[in-house]
C-alpha cells in the first residue's frame, strides 16, 4: 500500500541539496521496512516478535549470557529474513547521494547490510553487521557463513572461544574512536537526512543535533513523528521510498 506523501520542495532546500559539499545521512529500521526488514518500534506494527520474544529481551549481553543458542537462533531467524530481503528505492537514493557527494558520510543503526549491498561505501554501522560474528576472547570480527548457521552458536576462528554477534546490544558502549568521527564529520555538514528512525534509542538524535547546533540543515523522512522532527528544519512525513527518489530526481 502506497502512503500519500507531501514531499515538500522548498526550493531552498533544493539549492542547498545541489551547492552542498559536506552531507551526512543517517538510518533506523525505518528505511528497510520497506524492503520486508520488520522494525522494532512504530504505531499497528507487530514488530520483531519471535517466539513471543521482545527484541530488547533479546538483545542484551544477559540474555546471551543466560542462553546462548536462543540468541543465536534469533539471529539465524533475523539473518534468514535479511539475506532473503533486496535492497530498496530508498537505499538506493542514500548510495546515490554517496556517489555524488565530495564529503558523504552514512551513519546507520542498521545491521542488515542493505546498504552495502546497495552501494554506500562510505558507512559507519554503529550497531554493527548482522552477518558478522565476534570472537568473545579475542574481539576481532568475522564474516559469518549464510545462514542457517551449522554448528549454531557458532566457534570463533581466532580462538577456543565462543563467539557471538558483532552487534551493539542494548546496555552496551558504541565504539568510542566510531562515534567521534561521526561527531567531527557532522559538525562540518551543512545537510543531514535522518531517514526511518524512531528516537527510542537516542544516539542518532543526538547526532543529528549535534551537526544541527554546528549549522546543519536537518530534514526528517518517516511517516510518524519522531524523536527527530522537532530538531528538523523539514519534516517529510511519508515512507522513504516514495519521499527520497522524487526529492533526488530534482538534485
Ligand atoms: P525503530 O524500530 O525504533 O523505529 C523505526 C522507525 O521507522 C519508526 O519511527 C517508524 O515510524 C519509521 N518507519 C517505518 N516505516 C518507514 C518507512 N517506510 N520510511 C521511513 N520511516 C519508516 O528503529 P530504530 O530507530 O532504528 O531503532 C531500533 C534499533 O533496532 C536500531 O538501533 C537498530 O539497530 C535495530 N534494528 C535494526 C533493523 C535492521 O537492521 N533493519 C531492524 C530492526 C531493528
Amino acid at each position: 500500500m502506497s502512503s500519500r506523501v507531501t514531499v515538500e520542495y522548498d526550493p531552498e532546500l533544493l539549492a542547498l541539496a545541489r551547492r552542498a559539499k559536506q552531507v551526512a545521512v543517517i538510518t533506523g529500521a525505518g528505511i528497510s521496512s520497506e524492503s520486508g526488514i520488520p522494525t522494532f518500534r512504530g504505531a499497528g506494527e507487530s514488530g520483531a516478535l519471535w517466539k513471543n520474544f521482545r527484541a530488547e529481551e533479546l538483545a542484551t549481553p544477559q540474555a546471551f549470557a543466560r542462553d546462548p543458542e536462543l540468541v543465536w537462533e534469533w539471529y539465524d531467524w533475523r539473518r534468514e529474513i535479511c539475506a532473503a530481503s533486496e535492497p530498496n528505492k530508498a537505499h538506493e537514493v542514500v548510495a546515490a547521494m554517496d556517489a555524488h557527494y565530495e564529503n558523504f558520510l552514512l551513519i546507520t543503526q542498521n545491521v542488515d547490510n542493505l546498504h552495502r549491498r546497495a552501494g554506500s561505501r562510505r558507512l559507519y554501522e554503529i550497531h554493527g553487521n548482522i552477518f558478522r560474528g565476534r570472537c568473545v576472547q579475542t574481539g576481532r570480527s568475522f564474516d559469518l557463513p549464510a545462514p542457517p548457521l551449522d554448528p549454531l552458536p557458532p566457534r570463533s576462528p581466532f580462538a577456543d572461544a565462543p563467539a557471538r554477534p558483532d552487534i551493539v546490544w542494548f546496555g552496551e558502549s558504541y565504539d568510542q574512536e566510531m562515534l567521534g568521527a561521526c561527531l567531527d564529520f557532522l559538525a562540518e555538514c551543512e545537510l543531514v537526512f535522518v531517514i526511518g528512525t524512531s528516537g527510542m534509542v537516542p544516539i542518532p538524535i543526538y547526532l543529528a543535533d549535534h551537526a544541527r547546533k554546528h549549522g546543519a540543515v536537518i530534514v526528517d523522512v518517516n511517516p510518524e513523528v519522531s524523536g527527530a522532527t522537532e530538531i528538523a528544519a523539514h519534516y517529510w512525513q511519508g515512507r522513504a521510498g516514495d519521499a527520497l527518489p522524487p526529492f533526488w530526481e530534482q538534485i
